[in-house]
C-alpha cells in the first residue's frame, strides 16, 4: 500500500468514527473535548456534525495554536498548553459530565506515545460522564471504561474506541 493510500484509509477511518460517535451522543447533550487541535481539520469535523454549540459545546486542548485560521476555537473554548498541565484542570471543570473526548495526540515516538496515552488515560477518566465515549488514536487504559466496536470497515488498531461505565 502506498503512503498515500495509507493516509487516504488514515483518514477515512477517522472521519467514520468520528461520525459514529457523534450519531451515538445525538440524544446526549454535554461538553466535547478535542485533544490535539492540529490544524483543525477534525475540530471542524465536529462542530459541523455536532452544531448546536450550546447543546455540544467543544474544548480544545492543545500546547500551540498553528490551525487554519477558520478552525481556531474562541478563547472561552480553549485549554491552551500542555496536556499534563490543562487535563487535570478540566478533569475539575467538567467531572462526570464530559459526553465525548476526541484524541489525536500520536507523534512518530512510539515511547512517547505510550507515555503520554498513560497519563491521559488517568487524567481523562474522572470527567467522563456514565457512557462517555472516548475515540483515541493511541491505546488508552482508562479505567471505569470498557473498549468498544469501531465502525464497519474500520481496520482493528487503526483507532480505538471506549465507552464509560454506567454506574
Ligand atoms: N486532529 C488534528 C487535525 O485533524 O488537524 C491533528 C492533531 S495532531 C496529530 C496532534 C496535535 O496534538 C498537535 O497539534 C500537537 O501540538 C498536539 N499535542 C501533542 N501532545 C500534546 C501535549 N502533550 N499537550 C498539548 N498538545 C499536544
Amino acid at each position: 500500500m502506498s503512503r498515500l493510500d495509507s493516509a487516504i484509509r488514515r483518514l477515512e477511518a477517522q472521519r467514520a468514527c468520528l461520525d459514529q460517535a457523534c450519531a451515538a451522543i445525538d440524544r446526549r447533550p454535554g461538553p466535547v473535548l478535542e485533544l490535539g487541535l492540529g490544524n483543525g481539520r477534525t475540530y471542524d469535523h465536529l462542530r459541523e456534525r455536532l452544531t448546536d454549540p450550546d447543546r455540544w459545546p467543544i474544548y480544545v486542548f492543545e500546547r500551540k495554536v498553528a490551525a487554519h485560521p477558520d478552525c481556531i476555537p474562541p478563547d472561552d473554548r480553549l485549554y491552551l498548553g500542555d496536556f499534563h498541565d490543562t487535563l487535570p484542570r478540566a478533569a475539575e471543570d467538567f467531572r462526570g459530565q464530559v459526553v465525548l473526548v476526541h484524541a489525536d495526540m500520536g507523534s512518530g515516538d512510539e515511547a512517547a506515545n505510550a507515555r503520554l496515552a498513560a497519563f491521559v488515560s488517568q487524567a481523562l477518566a474522572p470527567a467522563l460522564a456514565p457512557g462517555g465515549l472516548v475515540l483515541s488514536d493511541q491505546v488508552l487504559r482508562l479505567p471505569g471504561a470498557e473498549r468498544r466496536p469501531l465502525p464497519d470497515g474500520v481496520a482493528e488498531g487503526r483507532y480505538h474506541l471506549y465507552r464509560a461505565l454506567e454506574q
